[in-house]
Formats: C-alpha cells, structure tokens, sequence
C-alpha cells in the first residue's frame, strides 16, 4: 500500500467512526507521526493532501522542517527537556507534551523574545505508567493554574499517550477518563479556549475508540508510514 492509500483509509476510517457517533469529521485532526521516516515519506504524504505531522526528536525535526513544503506544520509529541527548549519553541506549530512548569517557564521565556505565542497541549500519565511521562491526573489543575501566568502559551486541552495494552477496554477507560479531566478542568476555564478544549489521543491501533471518546487530534505514524526504520 501507497501512503497515499493509507491515508486514504484513515481518513475514511475518521469519517465513518465520527458519523456513527455524531461526531463532525473535520472536527477530528489527523497528525501524519513521521519520526524516523524520511523525507521522501513526508513529501509524498503533502503530496496526497496531508500536511499537519508529528515528529519526536527535536533535531531530527528541525532538520525535516528546513525542507518541508512551506505549508507543512509539526506538532512536536516526543519528550522535551528543558534545554531544549529555545528550539522547540521556534520549530513547532503546537507541542503537545508538556507536563512540568520548569518547561514550560523555559518555553514562555523564549517565545516572549520571539514575540511568538504557542499552542500546547499537557501531556498527561492518564494511567499513571511509571514508565510513562506526564503530569499525574491529580497534579493537572495545578499545572495548568500555573501556566495562566505564562502569556506567551495557549494551553488547548490534553494529551496522552496510555499504558500499552492489548486490551481495546483498557484503552477505552483511558480514553474516557482524560475527557472527564478535560470537561472538569474547562468548567474550571484552565484553557485558553473552555468551550473547545483539544485531546491528542489514540494512536495506529485504537484510533477508532479514541474517536468514539471524544478525540479531537488523532496521532498516527505506522498505519500511514509503515513499519518504522530503527533508530540509527
Ligand atoms: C510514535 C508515536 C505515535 C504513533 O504511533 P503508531 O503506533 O505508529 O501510530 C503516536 N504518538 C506518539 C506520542 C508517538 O511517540
């Protein structure tokens, strides 16, 4: 299959679970995951019409967006640390995983130089995975509390990435859980926008289920790509 295909059938896919639950289509964000595909891969996918990717590692990154197509925009999902913070304000359409105030003080204090605001997101351990990062459930509106200081940054809603599980339940669970944390944190108006608050979650696998509870921005990298290269 072509990446055109697939994304083909993603977007199919996005359409037909949105539909059966009265969800509008184009409320839904595809993220095209190109970590560690190359360039080749990322042109074809503007090339079929897809132009919004997501990319894990700051320097690969930066040096994909050098050559992207001039209307390509990255959402940046992988780990951030804080020295790396200058760059990533600079690369980035939005960032999806912030999870402490240091990072986000770091990021606020180089956007106010740039005179730049950004869209980010805060990337919650929604099933508090110790081997994931995120910002606990119960530490989020703190977070957030804090965040309101940082003029330069548009907090839009939550990310997550749950315990990987074979379990569609599970997932479901997660899913489910980090919308109840959103509508409670909106009536809270910790967002920059309570009445259309983001959610970043599901992935190749469990897409559909994330649609079905309530995703707004859908990250899919093997499904559209294929199989990853290993890191090298
Ligand atoms: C790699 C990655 C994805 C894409 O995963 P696939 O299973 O290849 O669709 C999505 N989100 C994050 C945070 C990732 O690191």
């Amino acid at each position: 299959m072509t990446i055109a295909e697939n994304l083909h059938t993603i977007e199919n896919g996005i359409a037909e679970t949105a539909k059966e639950y009265d969800r509008d289509p184009a409320s839904i964000k595809l993220i095209a995951v190109s970590k560690r595909h190359s360039m080749d891969s990322i042109n074809e996918a503007t090339r079929a019409g897809q132009f919004l990717f997501g990319e894990n590692y700051i320097q690969e990154a930066s040096e994909k967006i050098k050559t992207a197509h001039k209307n390509a925009a990255f959402h940046f999902i992988g780990h951030i640390q804080s020295n790396k913070a200058k760059q990533a304000s600079e690369l980035f359409s939005m960032i999806e995983t912030v999870d402490r105030y240091k990072l986000a003080r770091s990021l606020n204090t180089h956007l106010e130089k740039l005179d730049k605001q950004l869209d980010i997101l805060i990337q919650v351990n929604i099933g508090q995975d110790p081997n994931k990062s995120g910002v606990s459930p119960e530490k989020t509106a703190e977070l957030l509390e804090q965040i309101k200081s940082l003029k330069q940054l548009r907090p839009l809603g939550l990310m997550t990435i749950p315990p990987l599980t074979r379990d569609s339940n599970m997932a479901r669970i997660h899913f489910r859980n980090l919308r109840i944390l959103s509508v409670d944190l909106a009536k809270q108006n910790l967002f920059a926008n309570n009445d259309c608050v983001e959610l970043s979650m599901g992935m190749s696998h469990d897409y559909k289920i994330a649609i079905q509870e309530g995703a707004t921005i859908i990250r899919i990298g093997t499904a559209i790509f294929g199989k990853r290269p290993e890191r090298t």
